[in-house]
């Protein structure tokens, strides 16, 4: 391929980009259509393939589009991720969240930094991959609902592996400044809900207080916690460097002298290995089995202890001499690696096989909050990136 690069129009093309996909409303559990149809009919202008994938009611989409190697001679594909959805906004904001507003070499709008500022720039280079005699495909991974426990990556991810699309090179596109994050903890959270037997006070032994049993669960969780620190793997890259565990509240009962039918306990855990979550529930549920259920149904049989799980954002481990970081490192020339206390969807990759990074514009000390912006500078490096991607991944 001949046609040359101009960095300069990718750099304005991926700010016209973003401010198309900051105008689509897309907080995390809404209907993400229309950026998911956007972002597809564009990828298609391009020669790209796709496929979605959705929720149980099609109202949120992932989608997975391919620009495909010219010869690839066994070189692994290179996956581009981002999440679709963003936080939701308060009352707050001085500009127009849903609108880009360009103000002192800085771009606002909710989804500016995390993360539609990546996903601009990627779809800026579709048209020069399209046009590159690509040495491996690359593909685009676009999801909905990662900011409320990675929801729709899942769903993708299973369909990856029917497809048979496990290896390669993934880049979440997460905002870290350009510098590779190569590991974060898992997050797990629960909801337990407890159903006993309402009464008066001053009968305790004719009802089943739910509050009472939720606390005794919420007492096991905090000794649990301790075996947890004991659990702590020696060559630990976290901090702290142990699973962690908190109980965030507990809900139930109206009364002084009301025996409370009903109680629930919102729990979580972040677990530095994914043993430590299957070891941690393991434990919790025998308790709340084989000693709390029976002691309840003595009183009452209807008595009920219902665990949900509200997510399971799995952990992304470090991994030595890991081929996504050393691909990054080449690109952006810096060798550091670093961990980070929030998650992503990189586990969910990595689980799968694929060798993956994070790696992304912008900084996450401006996520998720009001006047959310990306730095113009940033995108200037994200276009520069992916021109090195570009490199790469050309024949000649
Ligand atoms: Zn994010």
């Amino acid at each position: 391929m001949s046609t040359e690069i101009n960095l300069d129009e990718l750099y304005n093309n991926s700010i016209k980009i973003l401010s198309d996909l900051i105008g689509f409303k897309t907080i995390s559990g809404e209907d993400n259509s229309n950026l998911i149809n956007y972002c597809e009919n564009y990828l298609h202008n391009f020669g790209a393939t796709s496929f979605k994938t959705f929720d149980d009611e099609k109202k949120r989409v992932n989608l997975f589009a391919t620009i495909k190697a010219k010869k690839s001679n066994g070189i692994k594909p290179i996956i581009l991720s981002g999440h679709t959805d963003t936080v939701p906004v308060s009352k707050s904001w001085s500009t127009d969240p849903f609108k880009a507003t360009i103000k002192k070499e800085k771009l606002y709008g909710r989804g500016s930094c995390d993360m539609k500022g990546f996903i601009a720039c990627t779809l800026a280079f579709a048209p020069v991959y399209s046009k590159t005699d690509l040495n491996r495909d690359i593909h685009f991974s676009f999801t909905f609902d990662e900011e409320t426990a990675c929801i729709g990556a899942p769903i993708l991810i299973k369909e990856l592996k029917k497809r048979n699309i496990n290896e390669g090179i993934c880049i979440v596109g997460e905002p870290t400044k350009m510098k590779i994050i190569d590991a974060h903890k898992g997050c797990y959270e629960y909801t337990t809900y407890f159903e006993g037997l309402a009464g008066h006070s001053s009968m305790p032994h004719k009802g089943v207080s739910a509050v009472e049993f939720a606390t005794k669960y919420s007492n096991k969780l905090i000794e649990l916690r301790e075996e947890l620190k004991k659990r702590s793997p020696k060559d630990s890259v976290f901090d702290p460097p142990f699973s962690t565990l908190q109980v965030g509240g507990i809900f139930g009962g109206i009364a002084h002298n009301v025996i409370a039918d009903k109680c629930h306990v919102e729990w979580e855990t972040r677990p530095v290995v994914k043993e430590d979550g299957i070891f941690l529930n393991q434990e919790i549920d025998k308790y709340a089995n084989e000693v709390l259920l029976p002691e309840m149904r003595k009183v009452f049989t209807n008595s009920k202890i219902t665990k949900k799980i509200i997510g399971e954002v799995a952990g992304f481990n470090r991994v030595l001499n890991s081929e996504a970081c050393e691909f990054v490192s080449s690109l952006t020339g810096d060798n550091s690696r670093e961990v980070v206390s929030f998650g992503t969807e990189a586990g969910l990759f990595q689980e799968i096989g694929i060798s993956t990074v994070v790696c992304g514009p912008g900084s996450i000390d401006q996520a998720h909050k009001v006047d959310e912006f990306i730095e113009l500078s940033e995108l200037k490096k994200c276009v520069k990136f992916l021109d090195g991607i570009r490199e790469k991944s050309s024949i000649n």
